[in-house]
């Protein structure tokens, strides 16, 4: 790496999809962000937007055959900016990868064997560690000179202790199949807990912190002095909160109820709790939005779908308030936790005993920065933390391959 290679492209293969950024890492700043979706299709677009030049967002359509053409067309954009992939001033890819396994705690300069281990892990996260190794190939295959970084969503999660990562189930099936708790939005919640301290004017060391990542996914961690001690996702991101289309937690014996007397298949069950369940299940719409103006308008199966939603994020409040003992804050972040002021007043009424509240003025203001929610004699801060997943990758990418 050169002293002026100071950008970092990171790059978010899903299976039908690429998400991009080039980011400057001398002051955190994009360049470019863009997107290509419905790769495979005859409807494939990409829309790039190139900051760097303040240019205007551009978008084609067109049949993009698979991940290999989608990202010679993503290099091909940058490289209409002088961005492009052969700069001299690109200094790694970082790559987000879903699951690292216990194996990766860190993010991972890759080269084949750890290429071979996310390989091995394709059995416990089916529908996206193929997407994120075809992501890995294709752009090692068109820079195969740069370093590029892993960077696992699982990793925050693997300081978990034993007994919090361990499901109850007999040891040596668990241990046959890797069957655990790993967590998910790894990046997310280490990078909201650590800007939460930061909002506190404390050491990340110093802070218990319950974060709440709501987006379509959503997912709660505990995270003490730094360091995560449990998550809501568990061996796959199916588990926990009621989600945009996931049910979060059931009880298992749901799904032998669903073959034995309902008659579905595997497949039939598993789009059933993924795909047609949490909010979306329970009244057709996942956008919080919708949800809120249905419920204004009165609508009962919205009222019942968000009540539900809000009586599971308590519970977990609740359960990590236990878990940690002392808790500073509490964060919302992400698509919901961000922008629904409604769902934060809601899911913190009623906490006053455990010293949780929000002050309503406060919890409307509108604003991309940290900010604190709670009134300021609230013996735990609420706070609403934008999260920056793409940032974290290239920063922890950055941080390895300039050490
Ligand atoms: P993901 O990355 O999981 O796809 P996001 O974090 O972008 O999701 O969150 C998307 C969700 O955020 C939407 O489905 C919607 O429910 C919610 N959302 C976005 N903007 C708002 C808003 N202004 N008010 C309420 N909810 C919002």
């Amino acid at each position: 790496m050169t002293a002026t290679a100071t950008r970092v492209l990171v790059l978010n293969s899903g299976s039908s999809s690429v998400k991009y950024q080039l980011l400057d890492m001398r002051d955190g700043a994009r360049l470019a962000v863009g997107l290509v979706e419905r790769i495979g299709e005859e409807t494939s677009r990409l829309a790039h937007t190139p900051l760097a030049t303040g240019g205007d967002k551009r978008e084609t359509e067109g049949p993009i055959a698979d991940h290999e053409a989608a990202l010679k067309a993503v290099a091909a954009e940058l490289s209409a900016d002088g961005l492009g992939l052969d700069s001299p001033e690109l200094a790694a890819i970082g790559h987000r990868v879903v699951h690292g396994g216990l194996k990766f705690t860190e993010p991972t300069v890759i080269d084949d064997a750890v290429l071979q281990e996310i390989e091995r892990l394709v059995p416990v996260a089916p529908l996206h560690n193929p997407a994120n190794l075809t992501g890995i190939r294709t752009a090692r295959a068109l820079r195969p000179d740069l370093p590029q970084v892993a960077v696992f969503d699982t990793a925050f999660h693997t300081t978990m202790p034993e007994y919090a990562a361990r499901y109850a189930i007999d040891v040596e099936t668990a241990d046959a199949h890797r069957i655990r708790r790993y967590g998910f939005h790894g990046t997310s919640h280490a990078y909201v807990s650590r800007k939460t301290a930061e909002l506190l004017g404390k050491d990340p060391s110093e802070v218990n912190v319950i974060v709440l990542h709501l987006g379509n996914g959503a997912s709660a961690s505990a995270v003490a002095g730094g360091r995560c001690v449990d998550t809501s996702m568990g061996l796959t991101p199916l588990e926990g909160l009621v989600m945009g289309t996931r049910s979060g937690d059931i009880d298992p014996a749901v799904t032998f109820h669903l073959k034995r007397v309902a008659g579905m298949s595997e497949d039939d069950v598993d789009v059933l709790l993924n795909k047609k369940s949490g909010l979306v299940g329970l009244c057709g719409d996942n956008d919080m939005r919708e949800i809120r103006r249905r419920i204004d308008e009165g609508d009962e199966r919205a009222r019942l779908a968000f009540d539900i939603y809000i009586h599971r994020l308590k519970k977990y409040i609740g359960a990590y308030t236990a878990v940690l003992g002392r808790v500073d804050a509490v964060a919302f972040t992400a698509g919901v936790g961000e922008n629904a002021a409604p769902v934060r007043a809601a899911a913190l009424a009623g906490l006053e005993e455990m010293g949780l509240a929000v002050d309503a003025d406060l919890n409307t203001v509108r604003s991309g920065e940290p900010r604190l929610i709670s009134p300021e004699d609230a013996r735990v801060a609420a706070a609403v933390v934008p999260t920056d997943e793409e940032l974290e990758i290239a920063q922890q990418t950055y941080a390895l391959v300039s050490a």
